[in-house]
């Protein structure tokens, strides 16, 4: 897609570290990593998100985060793995082309920011479900 920056990168008109490509996907390094082997894992095919997405590609896209990952655990170290990905700006997404991100965690840090555990009634929980399962 036009404009677009990882539509650009898959094309190779803007550089990136590669570390695997195939059909689908291709995983490069993040330019500004939350830890130390941090990657973006994209499809080929431009999609906004992972609700737009083709099913296919976002399904190549979790196999090859989970392949990095646990790549990333046995080479770099890694105590553990975060895969992420943000669909909509109030989710944190910055650029629109689909990408998992795959951020090895270190027990001595980076400390990243998690959500807060909320808390929600019984009646609040079943309503919610309820507006959630299948018509
Ligand atoms: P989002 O915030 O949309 O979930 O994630 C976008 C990611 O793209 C961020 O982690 C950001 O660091 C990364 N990023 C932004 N611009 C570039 C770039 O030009 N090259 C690479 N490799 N990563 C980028
Ligand atoms: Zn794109």
């Amino acid at each position: 897609m036009d404009g677009c920056l990882f539509c650009r990168i898959v094309a190779g008109e803007i550089p990136a570290t590669r570390v695997h490509e195939d059909e689908r996907t291709v995983a490069f390094l993040d330019l500004f990593p939350a830890s130390r082997g941090h990657l973006l894992v994209v499809p080929r095919a431009h999609a906004a998100d992972a609700l737009e997405a083709d099913p296919e590609d976002l399904a190549a896209c979790a196999r090859v985060a989970a392949e990095l990952g646990t790549r990333a655990r046995a080479r770099l170290g890694a105590d553990g793995i975060t895969l992420q990905t943000n669909a909509g700006a109030a989710a944190g997404q910055t650029v629109f082309h689909l990408h998992v991100h795959v951020v090895p965690r270190y027990a001595d840090g980076p400390r990243m920011l998690a959500w807060q555990p909320g808390a929600a009634t019984p009646d609040e929980l079943a309503a919610v479900a309820e507006a959630l399962r299948a018509d």
